[in-house]
């Protein structure tokens, strides 16, 4: 209706605008679609003198109180940074520059016991908190997590590492630097650029009338984004928009992982973990140059000599190390997902998309798994352009499908199937 034209802040006769029957009934979507249109109707007042933010706080609706109350909060990095005073959530984006260097004293100090115990509390503390503003608030103490780890690591390594391994390693300091230069590039885009977005076109509408008119499968038609989903599409409730390919929404990032930013997504992973690992030998480097120990030790011993003479360090290093282990898990799935052409959505929900059924026997196929080359090509090198092309259609089956039963890695190449007795 907003895209034929109707006026948002019309009002019935009680004097309510669509906004206000979308705040009491604590729809968050239709809250923000209709606030992209009109930001004015926040301030509309009813006859009874409410305003859409009274109706969400009188019906309940958390989410949608804390969204108007924080007037059209934006879930990108800067607008959160530049709202801290007033806005809730840039507040829980601050939480995580709070807690990391209690958690790492504590770590520096204290027994492994005191620090597990503490870091529960946070866990719980931070859990409180989502459960309390509800689920727009993951994504800013998530994203406060990650951003926050890294300037202190950074920080840490520039007045403990560089000063005192400059001289001997610069070889080495050099490529890290340009490392993470360009690991903040790649996070920059991924919060900041399209991951892939439907966007509304004046044909789906006249699809859709007539879709209605015979009477067609309406489930890819998304009432929202009132857009024609292509297969391998989905909805996401915190972007609010349609995503291409989508593959999950990233609560570090604050943004959806698509056919746009997938290839992008797997390279700032990649990095991040170089740049893990590199800490960790910059660490046992530094223990060396320092004289803390002769080298050729175990790793373990760097480990526990640094604990000792560089708590702090430690500290850090113990929080890097949390993340590489959790984050190796998300790289190995990522990367079979790429090689076989499967979206983490996908890999989850399986069971509930009929193109990844086998026609003739109903059991999982995915007829999007091409060769790896392939596979590899169009997660990095294709434009959402192309992948929307290729998904608009629901997927035929290709002659001679052949599934590699040991390797779980379907391709339709030109491959035969050899029975025991050929072979
Ligand atoms: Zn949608
Ligand atoms: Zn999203």
């Amino acid at each position: 209706m907003i895209n034929s034209g109707s006026s948002v802040t019309q009002t019935d006769e009680a004097g309510c605008t669509p906004l206000h029957w979308a705040a009491a009934k604590g729809h968050l979507a239709a809250v923000k679609l209709l606030l992209d249109h009109a930001p004015e109707a926040v301030n509309i007042k009813a006859k009874s003198g409410n305003t859409p933010v009274v109706l969400a706080k009188q019906n309940n609706s958390k989410e949608v109180y804390h969204f108007l109350t924080n007037s059209r909060t934006s879930q990108s990095i800067l607008s959160l940074l530049s709202s801290c005073a007033t806005n809730l959530y840039a507040r829980l984006f601050l939480w995580p520059a709070v807690y990391i260097p209690i958690l790492v004293f504590i770590l520096s100090r204290f027994s492994w016991y005191i620090s597990l115990a503490c870091a529960l509390l946070i866990l719980f503390l931070s859990t409180r908190l989502v459960s309390k503003s509800g689920k727009q608030a993951r994504n800013s103490i998530m994203m406060g997590t990650f951003l926050w780890s890294h300037c202190y690591s950074i920080a840490i390594y520039k007045a403990r590492i560089l000063p005192f391994t400059y001289a001997e390693l610069w070889w080495f300091h050099i490529p890290f630097y340009i490392l993470n230069l360009g690991f903040y590039e790649c996070y920059r885009r991924l919060v900041f650029e399209d991951p892939g977005y439907l966007e509304f076109s004046p044909s789906d509408s006249s699809i859709m009338i007539q879709d209605l008119k015979s009477g067609a499968n309406f489930n890819r038609y998304c009432a929202t984004c009132l857009t024609y989903r292509p297969y391998r599409s989905k909805h996401c409730p915190e972007c609010g928009k349609c995503v291409l390919k989508m593959d999950h929404h990233c609560p570090f990032t604050g943004n959806c992982v698509g056919a746009g930013n997938l290839g992008l997504f797997y390279l700032n992973l990649s990095l991040y973990m170089i740049s893990d690992l590199s800490f960790f030998w910059l660490c046992t480097s530094f223990s060396v140059i320092r004289g803390y120990t002769t080298g050729g030790i175990p790793l373990l011993d760097y480990f526990w000599i640094l604990s000792e003479k560089e708590p702090i360090l430690w500290g850090m290093l113990c929080w890097h190390i949390l993340h590489f282990t959790w984050l190796t898990g998300l790289w190995i799935q990522q990367t079979y997902q790429i090689v076989t052409n499967l979206t983490s959505n996908e890999t989850y929900n399986y069971k509930r998309y009929d193109y990844l059924k086998d026609p003739a026997t109903g059991s999982y196929y995915n007829p999007y798994n091409k060769s790896i080359v392939e596979n590899i090509h169009e997660a990095f090198f294709e434009s959402p352009k192309e992948i929307l092309a290729k998904t608009r259609e629901f997927p035929v089956k290709p002659e001679n499908f052949y599934v590699d039963r040991y390797s779980y890695l379907p391709t339709n190449a030109d491959k035969k199937s050899y029975s025991m007795k050929e072979l």
